[in-house]
């Protein structure tokens, strides 16, 4: 099912004029191969919260082990320390792998190491006595820590890895996806032409959320920057008036520019079947 909607996606961007480059999807074995085969000129990438979740997984089981004691604790800060690696790879999968793979000493309170071509030492400061003592620092070669180096190290993982350089995340998306299901419960039936246009509604609304949030920032961001440096000593009304006019003068740029063409689009489509 996966696999024949992904097809048609591609084909229907494709179709349309879309220049695909770039595709971030789950780890769906299918789309891996489709992608690899059919498509090797397009870069594949996985969304690095699909990546963490199986990681933090894996780990809560071995956790769970009475002789794995203290792993447990560490857990959030590897998922972290996943998210950093992929985010701070500039796009060089080595540079992601030998960070991330520097876990295994940091959790031992060892923060250099040799062997390393690109990174040699952790990046945090160093560590103050109180946090030194304070930290749950796990025994080289203890299980807890054996079981972590086997984690760390699954071929399979270090594998995908290749395919998070970018941190492409597909967070939006699944937005999108909440939005969707409001439309279209799944427990209910709908036929296609239901399907169609209750996506385009579910896309409108998505967008429009979209839409307000970042208005919002602007705001919040223009405020804080007429206030702070060039009305400090007016009142707010002031204040108010004039973050106002820069609002409107950006959200016309952004019309001018036609940055919403989708919603356009989904309008005129759906004024063409009523
Ligand atoms: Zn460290």
């Amino acid at each position: 099912m996966e696999i024949s909607g992904f097809k048609e996606a591609l084909k229907s961007r494709e179709e349309n004029g879309v220049k695909v480059s770039t595709i971030s999807t789950d780890r769906h074995p299918q789309i891996v191969k489709e992608l690899r085969v059919s498509n090797p000129e397009k870069h594949h990438k996985f969304d690095p919260w699909h990546v963490a979740k199986g990681v933090y997984k894996k780990l809560a089981i071995v956790a769970k082990r009475k002789d794995c004691e203290g792993l447990g604790e560490w857990i959030p800060s590897i998922v972290n320390h996943l998210w950093w690696s992929a985010q701070t790879c500039e796009g060089d999968a080595e540079v992601l792998k030998e960070k991330w793979v520097s876990l295994i000493y940091h959790v031992t309170s060892r923060h250099d190491w040799p062997g390393n071509r690109h990174y040699h030492r952790c990046a945090h400061e160093p560590l103050d006595e109180q946090s030194e003592r304070r930290k749950l620092w796990l025994s080289p070669e203890s299980e807890a820590h054996n079981a972590l180096v086997r984690t760390v190290k699954d071929k399979r993982l270090l594998k995908d890895l290749d395919h998070l350089t970018k941190c492409i995340h597909t967070t939006t998306l699944e937005g999108y996806h909440s939005m969707f299901l409001k439309y279209l419960p799944k427990r209910i039936n709908f036929g296609y032409d239901v399907m169609v246009h209750a996506s385009m509604l579910a896309a409108l609304d998505h967008n429009n959320a979209n839409r307000e949030r970042r208005h919002l920032e602007i705001y919040k961001r223009a405020k804080v920057k007429v206030s702070t440096q060039l009305f400090a000593n007016c009142n707010m009304n002031v204040i108010n008036t004039v973050v106002s006019s820069v609002v409107i003068f950006i959200q016309t740029v952004y019309y001018t520019h036609n940055f919403y063409t989708t919603d356009t689009y989904i309008i005129q489509q759906i004024l063409e079947v009523m």
